[in-house]
């Protein structure tokens, strides 16, 4: 007997309308491909627990010997992915290109890296951009990858409770000394943090300059805990 659907060898109108992966743009993906995801965004990573650096696969130990040396002000970083193809073209063409729907996408995929009810106390909050860099872009990268990561775990997002008190020169320009002098007194907290946790949200995590110096005025504040979670780590 004739059956009427569609034969399984020829795309259907579905499939070739479905939206394409973020990281390839050519496979069906909502928002990866099921290659992608497993090729960029593997959760198998071995990365320090305090500030996500990827480690050697032959030591046990969970820390990396910079946090040892010096522990960082905040507690624990999550990090989706490596600062590389093709995760790296895709922050580059969100902040750069305007392409706000991989913020989205990245959000949603951060989220799934989590743990809900261990962040369902915190105050989830973006790193704040320089007011010269977000009027020159019109947007906040963090913040809108904030934005979907709450959304997905259906929490608040709290962009106003770390602000930028002044302008700081772009931090890739300077040497290590220079960046820490560079963003003394950059950030101030407006609103109770005391005895909570405080998940920070970013981009891209470079030298963490930028985190450390907002995790000390959260706990300076009296924050209990600060989490980093970002979506790119440089390795
Ligand atoms: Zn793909
Ligand atoms: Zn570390």
């Amino acid at each position: 007997m004739q059956t009427l659907s569609h034969s399984s060898t020829v795309p259907s109108w579905h499939a070739l309308l479905a939206p394409r992966c973020i990281a390839c743009a050519l496979a069906p993906g909502r928002p990866l491909c099921a290659g992608c995801a497993g090729d960029f965004f593997a959760a198998a990573a071995r990365r320090c627990r305090h500030c996500a650096l990827r480690l050697p696969a032959a030591t046990a130990a969970e820390i990396c010997a910079d946090c040892l040396r010096v522990p960082p002000q905040f507690d624990v970083t999550v990090a989706l992915a490596d600062y590389a193809p093709p995760v790296s073209g895709m922050v580059l063409a969100l902040k750069y290109g305007h392409r706000l729907e991989l913020a989205r996408a990245l959000g949603r995929l951060l989220a799934l890296r989590l743990c809900r009810d261990e962040l369902a106390a915190a105050l989830l909050v973006p790193v704040p951009l320089a007011f010269e860099r977000q009027a020159g872009r019109g947007f906040n990268q963090a913040r809108e990858i904030g934005r979907s990561l709450a959304a997905a775990l259906g929490l608040r997002l709290h962009p106003e409770l770390v602000l930028r008190t002044r302008h700081t020169p772009a931090q890739e320009s300077l040497k290590r000394d220079e960046r820490r002098r560079n963003l003394r007194g950059a950030f101030a907290v407006r609103g109770e943090v005391a005895g909570r946790t405080v998940a920070v949200i970013d981009d891209v995590m470079t030298s963490g300059g930028t985190l450390e110096e907002i995790a000390r005025v959260l706990k300076a504040a009296g924050a209990a805990r600060v989490v980093n979670l970002i979506v790119a780590r440089t390795p």
